[in-house]
């Protein structure tokens, strides 16, 4: 059963519990996490956990919740739930308080997590995804997890307007990819893996660093983190996207370019058989 939290309080998703004057709402001031429970726990929190931390101290907003309790707050509504395969999405914003721009003084900022049934799309993950190309039009701080999400939502519903599944963007002034619209970007070519290097434009995802920091090394395989062109990524070999919800998925196409052979590739697939090690190993043990 599907299950919120607002401020240390468990309550059903349609219970209004908003503010009209949160930030969050007003000015998407404040950050979030989308993490995945597998068999009933939550993969790779830590990581997220780290993460949120260094957006909050990004912004300036006050860590008012540790570690543990985020980490029980997680277990808890996982528990409260009843969801064995599930998407927890989390976000704290700075607070409450008359609308001004600058930062509010004695606020404390407010948490609110949402749990929900889903599971990894395993028909995508076989055959691959098409994808579009559409101009990063992002701020220049893209390595926040900020609730700030326009940028990403027009890239998304580009793929769904012209009925692929997902976007890759690019910055136009430097005709470079930057990443997906909630995925980080990679391509194959002759052997090596390529992805933009971590920096303001974009974020550093979970899934990247567990593919960097765990998977390539064990596998042997050699990666660079350097940004590239969208006709260099049509003439790769393979392309896949990463996220907590697509963990790796193929990409076969963008905007009509058929991507190698047109199905997944061999590395990305090894990639992906690893990361399942991951999560058995760490979610089913
Ligand atoms: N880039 C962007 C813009 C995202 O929104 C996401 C998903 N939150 C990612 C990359 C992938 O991050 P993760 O692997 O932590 O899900």
């Amino acid at each position: 059963m599907e299950l919120g939290f607002f401020d240390g309080e468990f309550i059903s998703l349609d219970e209004a519990k908003v503010r009209l004057e949160d930030r969050g709402y007003q000015f998407g001031d404040g950050i979030y996490e989308a993490t995945h429970v597998y068999n009933g726990t939550c993969f790779a929190l830590p990581r997220h956990l780290a993460r949120c931390r260094r957006s909050l101290r990004e912004l300036r907003i006050p860590i008012t919740y540790m570690d543990e309790e985020l980490t029980a707050i997680h277990q808890d509504i996982i528990k409260k739930s009843g969801i064995k395969d599930g998407a927890i999405y989390y976000q704290i914003t700075r607070g409450t308080a008359p609308r001004t721009h600058y930062f509010p003084e004695h606020v404390v900022p407010h948490l609110s997590m949402t749990i929900r049934e889903s599971k990894p799309n395993t028909e995508w993950q076989e055959n691959g995804i098409h994808c579009t190309l559409v101009e990063d039009i992002r701020w220049l701080r893209c390595d926040i997890k900020s609730l700030n999400l326009l940028g990403n939502v027009l890239a998304k519903q580009a793929a769904h307007d012209k009925g692929v599944q997902g976007t890759i963007q690019f910055r136009k002034d430097q005709n470079l990819i930057t990443e997906g619209s909630s995925s980080n970007f990679y391509i194959v070519k002759d052997g090596i893996i390529w992805t933009h290097p971590l920096n303001h434009y974009i974020l550093k995802g979970v899934t990247r660093s567990i593919l960097m920091e765990e998977i390539i090394p064990k596998l042997g395989l050699t990666v660079v983190e350097k940004a590239f062109s969208p006709e260099f990524a049509m003439s790769a070999d393979e392309a896949f996207v990463t996220s907590t919800s697509l963990e790796v998925t193929p990409v076969v196409n963008i905007d009509g370019h058929t991507i190698g052979q047109g199905a997944p590739g061999k590395i990305t697939q090894s990639l992906l058989t690893e990361y399942h090690r991951l999560v058995r190993q760490e979610c089913y043990a």
